[in-house]
């Protein structure tokens, strides 16, 4: 028989990491009540900015343990402006997750939710459906704790890309174009690179041309970063599947959520082969954090990402039927109930979307 219990390590971390994760746990709740057939048993995580303000470690290896052994991993944010270490950096058990368990597909979906004003005035953004996958284990961020200042004159950061990196991470693009294909998208991969310039974008570029033709069916272009930060803003709606470098993805990924809405519409999946992390793209907000008026539609959209995940990965087909009911029940509350929370100057806070999102899901 199936295994259709699942451990999920949550780490609700800083800020409003904390109150978009209990949102979500409720939300996960009525929908195993409303779905059956599959449970979801929490270990809740210690971790984050304070954790390390109160104890002196950011993450302890316990943590990591528990991360390690679960099913899945759902993750708030982490991370406190005030608190860094003694480098003058932040707290970001996130990265090291991300590096430790191999996580290289940063999965971060860009969807126009219906009823939501997308940022630009032209009709065609309401169909904005575009995913983009960050490599997120080495690019500009394997040199993270490894750069140097010399002598205050200088400092240097070091890019990395690895050929058997870029091969995972490709031949994992593809199998989602072709995913989505199969659902009526285009199934067209994007390489984002910067191939005139430096050699190890032409390398990224180049494996990336080698895993194409491997994938015959499915259509390959290539993109240069500084173009695509113009068509982004420009014809958004045009592109399918996007695949980049770590510090580019980084950036791109927030372009994608200001295009629908903001860093509350966000969802993300950290995946790798044998472990996943699901997220919501922003951070602790620190701004609004305790006021109950955080956003948590990213939470709830990076929890469908996990059940879909956990679904496909273990043959549950109740979880990929939870992951499609959340994300209809999210897009009924905004599309047809009116629900407008905060940050797209509404008046719902976090409780208010959460309770749509549940009476949808009832
Ligand atoms: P942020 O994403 O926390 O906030 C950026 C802006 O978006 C703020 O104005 C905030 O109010 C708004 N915002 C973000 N999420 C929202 C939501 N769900 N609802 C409504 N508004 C929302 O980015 P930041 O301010 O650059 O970083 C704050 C802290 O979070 C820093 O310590 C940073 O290092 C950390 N951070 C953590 C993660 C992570 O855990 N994955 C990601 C990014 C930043």
């Amino acid at each position: 028989m199936k295994n259709s219990s699942f451990r999920i390590a949550v780490l609700p971390g800083d800020g409003i990491g904390v109150e978009v994760m209990e949102a979500c746990l409720a939300v996960l709740d009525a929908l195993q009540k409303r779905v059956g057939g599959f449970a979801l048993a929490y270990e809740r995580v210690p971790g984050g900015a304070h954790h390390y303000r109160d104890t002196g470690d950011a993450f302890p290896e316990s943590s990591f343990a528990a991360a390690e052994r679960a099913d899945a991993i759902l993750f708030g944010a982490m991370g406190w402006p005030e608190i860094r270490y003694p480098d003058g950096t932040e707290i970001a058990p996130q990265l090291d997750l991300r590096f430790r368990l191999d996580l290289y597909a940063g999965v971060r979906p860009i969807r126009a939710i219906p009823g939501v004003a997308p940022a630009l005035a032209d009709p065609r953004a309401k169909d904005i459906d575009l995913v983009i996958i960050r490599e997120s284990t080495e690019g500009l961020f394997a040199s993270r704790g490894k750069g140097e200042v010399i002598a205050d004159r200088e400092a240097r950061d070091t890019m990395v890309i690895t050929r058997a990196t870029s091969e995972r991470l490709f031949d994992y693009s593809f199998r989602l174009a072709a995913q989505r294909r199969r659902a009526g998208r285009p199934g067209r991969v994007t390489c984002v690179d910067k191939a005139n310039v430096f050699r190890s974008m032409a390398f990224f570029r180049k494996v990336f041309l080698e895993r194409a033709a491997a994938h015959p069916g499915l259509a390959a272009d290539t993109h240069y970063i500084d173009a695509m930060a113009l068509d982004l803003v420009r014809k958004p709606w045009t592109f399918d599947v996007m695949v980049t470098e770590n510090q580019f993805g980084d950036i791109l990924s927030d372009l994608g959520a200001g295009l629908i809405g903001g860093m509350g519409f966000a969802p993300s999946g950290d995946i790798g082969d044998a472990h996943a992390m699901f997220q919501p793209s922003h951070g602790s907000a620190p701004d609004i954090a305790g006021r109950g008026i955080a956003n948590p539609t990213g939470m709830f959209l990076s929890a469908a990402m996990m059940l879909d995940w956990l679904g496909a990965r273990h043959g549950v087909g109740a979880c990929s039927e939870a992951a499609r009911l959340l994300e209809e029940a999210v897009d009924g509350a905004f599309g047809q109930d009116g629900v407008r929370s905060a940050d797209i100057a509404g008046r719902h806070g976090t409780a208010d979307v959460t309770r749509a999102v549940i009476a949808r899901l009832a």
